[in-house]
This record gives C-alpha cells, structure tokens and sequence, in this order.
C-alpha cells in the first residue's frame, strides 16, 4: 500500500496544510505518505486568500507563478464604517486563490515528487512508541446495501499497519491525533456566524478587500475572478432570530456539517443596510449560506513523535483568511524541523519548540495575551476597534505588524519561523 519505501512521515489529512506539508518534507527528501478519508479535495474556495507570507513559501516550493497565473491580486483594504470610508491600506502580495485550485496544485506537485495522495484512507488508530507511531489505516470502498432501494456507504476494504517515526495531524479541527495525544482544544469566546454570499456583479470593486465595521458586526468583501465577489455578514445573535423558521430551513451538507441556506433578499438588506456604498448589481448567487466559526486553541501543538499544523490546532475566524495561511507556515516549520531530525539528527528538543511557538503566536492573534497599540496620533475611530481589527488583516507576523502601521497601531512581531 505505502510503496516500495516505508514512510519516514505520515501525514494525515490531505486539506491545503496536509497537501503543503507533505510536499515540504518530499522536497526535502523525506519519505512521506499523506492520506485522507474523503476521495477528494475540497470542492469549493472556503478560504480564499493567500497571504504574503503563503506566497513566499510557495515560491520556495516552485509553485507561485503557478498560483500567480491562477489568483486575482488585491492591492488596497478600505475599512469602512457603514456608509464611511476611514481608512485604506496597501497590500502588498495578498491574492485571491481558490481553495480548491491551490489544492488541486499542490496535490499534482506532490504526484511529480512521486508522492500520490490515498483518498479514502481513514487513519484509525494511532499508538505512539518509543521510535514510531504504531498506525491503523482503514482503506474505505464504496458498497451497496438494501433490497429495493439500493443504500451505497462506505465500507471498510482492508486495514494496514505501519510504523512511521513521526505522524502529522493535519486532520482539520476534528483531528484525531490531537485527541489520540488526549490534547485539549478549548474554545475561546463566543462562536461566531456568518451568512456568506458568492454572486456575479457589475460592479467595479478595484481590486480590494472591504472589512466594515459597526459597534457589533464585522462585515467583508472580497472581489473574486471573473466579474464576482463574496459578502460576509457577521450575524449577531443567529440561533435567537432564526429559530421560529429552523424548521423549513434548508441546509446543505460540508463535510461532516450542515449549513443553513439563506434567502436572496438577506443580501439585499445586509448591503442596504450595513454597505450602502455597494451599489453593483447581484446577477446570479453561487452560494449562499451560513457558516459557524469558533475560535480554538490546542492546549499544545503534539508530543514526542506526534505533532499538529492547521485547524488541528487552531481555529479563529473568516475575516483574515488566517487559520489556513498561517497553518501553511506551520506545515513549513514542521517539515524543516522534522527533515532536521531524520536527516542531520537534530534534537527533537526542536519539536517542542515548534509548539511552544505556535502557542505564542496564537494566543497573541487570538487576543489572549498582548494586541495591537494605538498611539497618540492614530484616529481615535482606529483605536477602539484595535482588538477586533486584529484578526481581520490577511497577514501574519511582520506583514501584519506592517498593516497594522499603516494605520497607526504597533503589533508585537511573533512571526517565530523555525
Ligand atoms: C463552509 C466553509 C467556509 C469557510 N470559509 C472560510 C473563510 O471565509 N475564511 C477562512 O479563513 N476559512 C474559512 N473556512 C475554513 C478553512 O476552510 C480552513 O481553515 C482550512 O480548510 C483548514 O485547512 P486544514 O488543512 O488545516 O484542514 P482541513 O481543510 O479541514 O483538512 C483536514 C483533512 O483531514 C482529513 N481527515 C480528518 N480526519 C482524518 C482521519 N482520521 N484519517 C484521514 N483523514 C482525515 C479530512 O477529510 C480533511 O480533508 C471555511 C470552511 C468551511 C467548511
């Protein structure tokens, strides 16, 4: 099943941190194997955007013209409070990417290393050792059951043991090495709601990313390829408004979770009343629906010969694309620290550097310790909303401290890169 080599690293999941670590670590000539439980990559583009910092990292990999040919660059981020515009920044190499693309070139670069992702390959259990990981893989098929109606679901084909010496947990925020670790995964705050719109417009949106604030809510729009954009509404008190209608709501399935449909009209009072700025034309709704976003942080980001990258170990919320980009940076510092051990054997005293890092940067973006300052000249409007604008800027570390100067607030600099 692994191939005439045995993987020296499995990495589970194969979502855009699975797929981006696995290709890190075959670049550096680790033995690796990547496997997931669904057939496929994602289907659709949940988070959007590449940060600079992704983009870097890609060109270290040989992808960012590919990605390059593919995205839609954003130059400026207006910020806006209802129908005023307050302040705008430059962006500098943020673009707008399909998830779903960006998963689909990574998963053929990995192919051109000679690694082949395993869809419908469900690790089933994890023992650590003292020199590897004992791992259970479930190999699932499709099988049909019934009589008069046939029932097709997903059986379980064969099962294999294998013994990498490390395992990555890029297994999204469900991850099942993160609970095999016995991790904790608290939530932090309230979850969050948002109705999401994706429709084509005429309107001229020049290339920038829209964050709008009111004293609740937190709005954005990104302009897509090909004459469309997506809204995001922050919902306020969700479960309280809908629940006379929850029953006739319709919801589609992602994944594991049902997301409630929303009607056309929504999108029009949302804009009327919260970006009455927008004035474009709402021509045809790809998608429209409400998602839930919690924020999380794992208590720590592995053990021994156990680690995690991505939503594994933190989540946050939509507006600054930051749990997938800076997850991207995790597989990077894992797949470096790892191939360091394996290859120039390193300490693994590294590896609990890695997490002790990720802690840091996390609870800082997470506002649970330290935040952005104002000064005495940055406009007092800024200023109050320094806390919630934190999450919002599609950028981590000296990029996100660099936008924020712009708009007159220090950040602490915890990139912290292995
Ligand atoms: C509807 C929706 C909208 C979103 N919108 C936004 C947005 O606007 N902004 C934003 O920043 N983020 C958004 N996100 C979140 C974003 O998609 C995630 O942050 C990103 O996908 C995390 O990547 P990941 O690789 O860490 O995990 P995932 O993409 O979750 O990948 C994990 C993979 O692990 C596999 N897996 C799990 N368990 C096992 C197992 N036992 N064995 C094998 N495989 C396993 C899963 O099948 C999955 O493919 C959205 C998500 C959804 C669902």
């Amino acid at each position: 099943m692994f191939g005439r080599k045995k993987p020296e690293v499995l990495v589970v999941g194969a979502g855009p941190v699975g797929l981006f670590t696995a290709l890190s670590l075959a670049r550096r000539g680790v033995q690796v194997q990547i496997v997931d439980k669904e057939w496929r990559t994602a289907a659709h583009a949940y988070a959007l955007a590449l940060h600079a910092e992704s983009l870097r990292l890609l060109n270290d990999l040989g992808l960012r013209e590919a990605v390059l040919d593919q995205a839609y660059p954003i130059r400026t981020i207006g910020l806006y409070d209802g129908a005023d515009r307050r302040a705008e920044m430059t962006a500098v190499d943020l673009v707008v990417m399909r998830q779903d693309l960006l998963e689909g070139l990574l998963e053929d670069a990995l192919k051109n290393h000679g690694v082949k992702v395993l869809w419908n390959h469900r690790v089933a259990a994890m023992v650590p050792e003292d020199d590897h990981v004992a791992v259970t893989i479930d190999k699932l098929e499709k099988g049909s059951t019934g009589y008069a109606i046939a029932h097709t679901e997903w059986i379980i084909a064969k099962t294999k043991e294998f013994e990498p010496a490390f395992v990555i947990g890029a297994d999204g925020h469900r991850s099942q090495v993160r609970e095999t670790l016995d991790i904790g995964y608290p939530g932090i705050g309230d979850p969050l709601h948002f109705a999401v719109f994706e429709f084509h417009t005429d309107a001229d949106l020049q290339h920038e990313m829209a964050i709008v604030m009111d004293d609740q809510t937190t709005n954005v729009l990104w302009p897509l390829p090909g004459g469309r954009a997506r809204w995001s509404f922050q919902l306020v008190d969700f479960e309280d408004h809908t629940a006379p209608r929850r029953k006739d709501r319709f919801e589609i399935q992602i994944g594991g979770a049902r997301f409630p449909v929303l009607d056309e009209s929504q999108l029009h009072t949302f804009i009327e009343e919260r970006a009455p700025w927008f004035t474009g034309s709402i021509d045809e709704i790809e998608w429209r629906l409400v998602v839930r976003f919690e924020s999380r942080l794992a208590d720590a980001f592995g053990a021994h010969r156990m680690w995690l990258a991505g939503d594994a170990g933190h989540m946050t919320g939509p507006v600054g694309i930051q749990s997938m980009n800076i997850g991207l940076r995790e597989g990077h510092d894992l797949a470096k620290t790892l191939a360091n051990i394996l290859q120039n054997d390193r300490s693994m005293e590294n590896l609990d550097r890695y997490s002790r890092q990720r802690l840091n940067e996390w609870r800082y973006l997470l506002g649970l310790k330290g935040g952005l300052v104002a000064g005495p000249q940055t406009d007092p409007w800024i200023a109050q909303r320094a806390q919630r604008l934190l999450p919002c800027f599609p950028a981590s570390g000296d990029d996100l401290a660099a936008l924020a100067h712009q708009l007159g607030l220090e950040a602490e600099t915890v990139t912290a890169s292995v």
